[in-house]
């Protein structure tokens, strides 16, 4: 190879790496999709990226989360195992490749692509990490929400099943959205919660903010029982309890930061003053994702 070649090669690396969600596997081909029945015809599916709901109605099914684009063909295969009948919208919990990669290939599908407004600004405009600095390409037209709503909560019906879709303003990032389908008293999440036992990221870059995620989950056990199915974002999936313990984490980690804060300090006196250290034990999959986390936490009270 000829220098040239090398550093085009170089580039086109680069370049997958700035598209390229944390998480996304190595080789599509070697992910499987596995089924989970949750009763009342819906269903969770994992294969790679984020988790996905579907519940199928008496002529179409609602489908919560998309995962990567890669992952179209093996997700309608399994979907069409559960029913034959078709996907009519796609729920986008918010705008990480890791669950809204599908909406193109969905979309072609004329599936109608349902989100909360912000995701569509994201997406179409491109976003930046505020930790990385990597930046996420504006997507084409196609991949973008076409029937999208502001505030509140709104419900979406398909032959007699029910999703209510609530916002969370500024939390994981400013567009999310959780999924309540109440005949199956079944909770999908996104990524204000997740069942990995892990910290999850808070995009404070993107209107993210802890304040939100801890208000989401307050939510969430406001509402669920003891019997409620919780689809995480990330994860197996969950229940009341573990939602319990993932908001006393999130609340240990706000005041903490929030006394620092109060005090003045800097983002890396902070970092230095290490406010998180006995969570990071458990929750943090390495020292660099601790070090990120109390970044988040930080950089939630300085967002304006
Ligand atoms: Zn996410």
């Amino acid at each position: 190879m000829n220098k040239l070649a090398l550093a085009l090669c170089a580039a086109a690396t680069l370049l997958f790496a700035a598209a390229a969600p944390a998480q996304m596997p190595a080789d599509f081909s070697k992910v499987e999709v596995r089924t989970i029945d949750l009763g009342n015809k819906t269903y969770m599916l994992e294969g790679a990226g984020g988790n996905v709901i579907i519940a199928v109605g008496s002529d179409g099914i609602i489908m919560v989360d998309g995962q990567y684009a890669q992952m179209h063909d093996k997700l309608k295969a399994a979907i069409e195992k559960i029913s034959p009948l078709p996907i009519k919208y796609l729920i986008n919990t918010h705008f990480h490749g890791d669950h809204t990669g599908g909406n193109g290939p969905f979309h072609r599908d004329g599936v109608t692509i349902v989100a909360q407004d912000n995701i569509r600004v994201r997406l179409a405009a491109g976003t930046t990490n505020g930790i990385t600095g990597n930046k996420t390409p504006p997507q084409p037209a196609d991949a973008l929400p076409t029937d999208t709503y502001i505030g509140g909560t709104r419900g979406i019906e398909v032959g007699g099943r029910k999703a209510l879709l609530t916002h969370v303003h500024n939390a994981h990032t400013d567009g999310d959205t959780y999924v309540y389908f109440a005949d199956a008293n079944v909770l999908a999440t996104g990524d204000v919660f997740n069942n990995r036992k892990r910290y999850q990221s808070i995009d404070y870059a993107n209107g993210g903010d802890v304040h939100g995620v801890i208000r989401a989950n307050r939510a969430f056990l406001g509402f669920i029982n003891e019997d409620t199915k919780v689809v995480p974002g990330h994860g197996g999936l969950a229940k009341k309890a573990d939602v319990a313990n993932y908001l006393a984490m999130l609340n240990t980690a706000h005041d903490r930061i929030e006394k620092l804060v109060d005090e003045g300090k800097t983002e890396a006196e902070v970092l230095a003053a290490r406010p998180l250290a006995d969570l990071d034990a458990t929750w943090a999959d390495n020292e660099k994702a601790a070090q990120d986390y109390t970044r988040m936490v930080y950089n939630s009270f300085k967002r304006s």
